[in-house]
């Protein structure tokens, strides 16, 4: 394969101390594959030696306080022109470094301090469909494939393994319907040596199998601060709990239900336009409405976007309870039609899970409902109200 590489990773001194990085790895990855060695930042009209940077606020500053933006950004389109004609498939580039880093990056305040981001580089590589793989994984790319090349079936096999598959959901379409349907993600987190679990309102987008979420939050806080130090993320969502009754034996309760869950990685959002945009996704989760959102807006929150590796999906639906209690009284006093214009009118209603199938099944099937089902509708009819 021919890939391209930080030139600093093959020992060229081209780092912003006139230093070079060089990977004890990259003799062996030379020896497997074509290498294609670039600088973005010399690309990009930079000295070496130079005044080290860190991105911040959607740009790119030195130490001393210039704003090297454009030459960042000319070396990340010269990085991708050659990436291009020479037609190299990947790039393994340089971790942490405002043009180069993956997923990680330093914050701007040059301290050492660590945030989730990518280097201006990095990023216009992985949006152009390049995978960008960061010096940590040549040794899994010598061994075999690394990481971002894992389908979602590898990245689910190598995380959770569903103990109950007549469970799992594999169509986007129903995932779509969940994931529009429910209104809150809890997102764990890593603090330390401590879990870290907050429910926060979401937007999502599913394209294909990739599936993002978007949060958002007050400009400081604990969650920042943890995603900062350590960005890897689990995500929780479900939609239509209700409880299946079970009369006196309390082995026969149970629970209906539909869950999407999955693992990933939290990135702070910094262009004012991208915080736009995910806002707005946000706001159609919620709402299914379009709303504008303005630049005083963008600047009153933080926006956390999480890039979901694999993700699984479940559902416990009610209709074999229902079924095995057929022939008991009927459901209401409403007809199927009067109670149907309800739950067809109120989208929360409809968001119970399994409700909706049941009284499908039934009008269908013209079966009869027992009571305990007849007064859990009862009781989701009157919190509706
Ligand atoms: Fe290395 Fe990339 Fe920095 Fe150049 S821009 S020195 S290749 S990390």
């Amino acid at each position: 394969m021919r890939i391209l590489i930080s030139a600093c990773l093959l020992g060229s001194a081209c780092r912003y101390d006139g230093m070079s990085k060089g990977s004890p790895w990259a003799e062996a990855l030379a020896g497997e594959h074509q290498l294609v060695p670039v600088c973005p930042e010399q690309l990009g009209g930079l000295p070496t030696p130079r005044v080290p940077s860190e991105k911040t606020g959607g740009r790119v500053m030195t130490k001393d306080g210039a704003d090297v933006t454009e030459q960042y950004l000319r070396g990340a389109q010269e990085t991708l022109r050659l990436c291009r004609i020479l037609g190299c498939e990947a790039a393994i580039l340089k971790e942490r470094s405002p043009s180069c880093g993956s997923g990680e990056i330093y914050d701007g305040t040059f301290t050492g301090t660590l945030t989730g981001g990518w280097g201006v580089t990095a990023d216009l590589l992985r949006s152009a469909g390049i995978p960008v793989w960061g010096e940590s994984r040549i040794p899994d790319l010598l061994t075999g494939q690394p990481e971002t090349e894992h389908t979602q079936e590898d990245h689910k096999r190598r995380g959770l393994q569903m103990r109950r598959t007549d469970r799992e959901i594999t169509d986007l379409a129903q995932i779509r319907d969940i994931l529009s349907e429910a209104r809150i993600v809890h997102l764990g987190m890593v603090d330390g040596e401590k879990p870290y679990v907050v429910p926060m309102h979401y937007g999502y987008s599913l394209e294909g199998e990739k599936l993002v979420l978007y949060v958002h939050s007050a400009l400081e806080g604990r969650k920042l601060d943890v995603i900062a130090r350590n960005p890897n993320v689990f995500a929780e969502i479900d939609t239509g709990e209700i409880l299946i009754p079970g009369g006196d034996d309390p082995c026969s309760y149970s629970a209906a239900y539909r869950s999407v869950m999955g693992e990933g990685k939290a990135v702070l959002l910094e262009s004012a336009s991208e915080k736009a945009q995910a806002l707005q996704i946000l706001m159609r989760t919620q709402t299914g409405r379009d709303f504008a959102v303005t630049e005083e807006m963008v600047g009153a929150v933080c926006v956390i976007k999480v890039e979901l590796d694999w993700f699984t999906a479940k559902s416990r639906p009610m209709q074999k309870k229902a079924k095995r209690h057929a022939g008991a009284e009927a459901l209401l006093e409403l007809s199927n039609q009067e109670l149907f214009s309800i739950l067809a009118g109120d989208r929360g209603v409809i968001a119970q899970a399994g409700l909706h199938e049941i009284l499908k099944e039934y009008r269908a099937e013209h079966q009869k409902i027992d009571a305990d089902l007849q007064t859990m509708v009862r009781e989701i009819l009157s919190k509706e109200e």
